[in-house]
């Protein structure tokens, strides 16, 4: 895990985020490793690793500046100028005492718009550092950058901490979207519908990931959730494929 990095076997998938007038709005960058004898790995198969051996900060170093690179490069066309990219960071990243440096430093060396970074930190992450973890989220917010909130509904998150996070979107994790489906499973509309209050009445912007069927699409609309990530609007694809699927 550790030599992936220097011999270059990670690779950056985009997945599209679009709002309910089918617009693309944002993408999320996932990471992929090109395993020289097994294949296209996932990151079920090393994050967990990465995040253990301490191998995710050099690893999540490397996604943001990509990340930050790929801000400045669509910033020059008028129809990605908008997007906004977000980027997946793990609690041992988010931890490091320079993390904001770091965040800051990369934008900067990249002339990349803050606005149009997201930073998508974890639940768990809340749980675990409420007092640390909200002023580092104040000091990111300071610099422009957005925060989400990654698989939402999963955890416990205390609700009393969640008000006074300065988060810009909740995203509702896909176990959740999932349910959306079981027409017949009333509890599972009512958890969704409740979220989407919740964040709304919160100030946050609401984005549902896992979206696979039209259905499920349109009860999230139905309840005021406009923004989706999932198979139904495309699987996460190499740079060039998405550039090919999405934009002119
Ligand atoms: P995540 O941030 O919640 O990302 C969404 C995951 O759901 C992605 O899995 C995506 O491929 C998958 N997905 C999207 N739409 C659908 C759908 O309609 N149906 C189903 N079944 N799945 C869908 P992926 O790419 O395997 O990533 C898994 C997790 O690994 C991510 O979950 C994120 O927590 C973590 N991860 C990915 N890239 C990075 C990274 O650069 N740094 C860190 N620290 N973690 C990362
Ligand atoms: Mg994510
Ligand atoms: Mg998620």
């Amino acid at each position: 895990m550790q030599l992936a990095l220097p011999h270059q076997q990670l690779r950056l998938y985009y997945q599209a985020q679009l709002d309910h007038q089918h617009h693309l709005i944002g993408v999320e960058v996932l990471l992929r490793w090109a395993h020289p004898q097994r294949g296209m790995l996932e990151p079920h198969d090393f994050i967990a690793l990465a995040e253990e051996s301490g191998a995710i900060v050099p690893i999540g170093k490397w996604v943001l500046e990509m990340a930050c690179a790929q801000i400045a490069h669509w910033s020059k066309r008028a129809e990605t100028a908008a997007l906004q990219i977000a980027v997946n960071v793990s609690l041992r990243e988010f931890s490091q005492p320079d993390f904001v440096e770091q965040v800051q430093q990369t934008l900067a060396a990249s002339a990349a718009d803050p606005a149009r970074l997201l930073i998508e930190l974890k639940e768990s992450l809340i749980n675990l550092e409420p007092t640390g973890a909200a002023a580092k989220m104040r000091a990111l917010k300071a610099l422009g950058v957005s925060l989400a909130l990654d698989d939402f509904g999963t955890g416990v998150s205390s609700l009393a901490t969640l008000a006074t996070l300065p988060l810009d979107q909740l995203k509702i994790d896909r176990s959740l979207t999932a349910g959306l489906d079981a027409e017949r499973e009333p509890h599972n509309l009512l958890v969704a519908q409740s979220i989407i209050a919740l964040g709304h009445t919160l100030g946050m912007d609401i984005l549902a990931e896992g979206v696979e069927t039209e259905m499920q699409r349109a009860f999230l609309q139905r309840h005021g959730c406009l923004a989706y990530q999932g198979y139904l609007m495309g699987r996460p694809l190499a740079l060039e494929a998405f550039e090919s699927a999405y934009l002119q």
